[in-house]
């Protein structure tokens, strides 16, 4: 596909990696994609990076028709920039699109749009340790009526923030409450979409936990309130005695792709992984008779986020002492080292940008 590049004319100062922060900055350009029925996606364009001018009408401001991805390039060792898996992005958009009645993009095309776009801007991907460049794809509906109907017109952009280390002050487990009043997604909702909505329904619960000192809440399913679905805005797994248990992706889970490498890492070292439903009861019994070693939730943001605590009502368990787990430890090592190129890809997972 064609993709036409405007420099900008006044490149900002980029700031210093000690004060980087998640998604302050912005990079100098980004990308624009428009949809229609008749011509398709068409002018693609990276330009300078300003604010977006939509009629007041436009569908997404009413009715929330937004999905969005997000994924790091990561600056290695030799100077070198690479992603991880970014056709696991291309693909889950498409799926989230579909959901929403969303134009698709085709696979070649959105991975080319993402290529171009990171080399563009490769020189934002800062190179402090834990440091990376995050990409913010998005895309919305555009008409301009009230009326809702099939969408007919769409935007695809894509802005990338130059973002700072997850774990500035070490890998500290979170104190996580299990939310059993508000639920994040129901089977035949929006729950494995990446949409915006998604996170407008989970920001109540969020600020209630925040309220009472914990980081994030770990959400029941919608329909029973009876299995552990995700922690927060990651996926979850435990480690139950020998097993290692995550979530079926039942429709309302989000597919993670963390969580998909994460399982990859851990079947390949040769630890029984299942993916199954995990009811809340189970999960008290293993916390009551010690069998709950380790838990961690998993995303691109933080990669692995040990869970040091869980709160249900008002019972509290302390998890490996709140210490991050040896399982949890090996698993951040490997796919940091892999994203970061200090240990060998020998999955494939890692894209270099030319
Ligand atoms: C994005 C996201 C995740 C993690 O997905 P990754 O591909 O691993 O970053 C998990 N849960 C929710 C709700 C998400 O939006």
């Amino acid at each position: 596909m064609k993709i036409t590049i405007t420099k900008t004319a006044s490149p900002k100062t980029k700031p210093n990696d000690s004060e980087l922060g998640f998604g302050k900055y912005f990079t100098d350009h980004m990308l624009i994609s428009d949809y229609n029925e008749d011509e398709g996606w068409h002018n693609t364009r990276i330009v300078p990076f300003e604010n977006l001018s939509i009629h007041p009408a436009s569908t997404v401001l009413h009715y929330g028709t937004e999905i969005f991805e997000g994924l790091k390039a990561y600056r290695r060792s030799d100077g070198k920039v690479q992603l991880f898996r970014p056709m696991e992005n291309v693909r889950r958009l498409n799926n989230s699109a579909e959901r929403l009645c969303l134009p698709q993009i085709p696979e070649e095309d959105s991975l080319q749009m993402l290529i171009e776009f990171v080399k563009c801007e490769q020189d934002w991907t800062p190179s402090s340790p834990g440091t990376s460049l995050y990409l913010r794809p998005f895309m919305f509906g555009n008409d301009e009526t009230l009326g809702l109907h099939s969408i007919k017109n769409a935007r695809y952009v894509i802005i990338a923030s130059p973002v700072g280390s997850y774990y500035k002050e070490g890998i500290n487990p979170v104190r996580i409450m299990i939310e059993d009043e508000d639920v994040r997604a129901v089977r035949g909702g929006t729950g494995y979409a990446k949409c915006g909505g998604n996170y407008a329904a989970s920001t109540r619960a969020g600020e209630r936990a925040e309220k009472k000192g914990y980081s994030q809440v770990l959400w029941l399913d919608g329909v029973e309130r009876k299995y552990i679905e995700e922690v927060g805005a990651m996926n979850v797994m435990f480690k139950i005695g020998d097993e290692i248990v995550t979530p079926k992706l039942t429709g309302s889970i989000l597919p993670g792709i963390t969580r998909k490498s994460c399982i990859e890492v851990l079947k390949n070292q040769g630890y029984t992984v299942n993916e199954r439903l995990l009811s809340l009861e189970e999960l008290e019994k293993a916390m009551e008779d010690g069998t709950l070693e380790e838990a961690w939730g998993c995303g691109t943001a933080a990669v692995v986020s040990p869970i040091g605590e869980l709160c249900y009502k008002d019972k509290k368990c302390i998890i490996n002492n709140g210490k991050i787990g040896k399982v949890t430890q090996e698993l951040y090592d490997t796919l940091t080292g892999i994203q970061w190129g200090t240990m060998p890809d020998t999955y494939g997972w890692t894209y270099e940008i030319k």
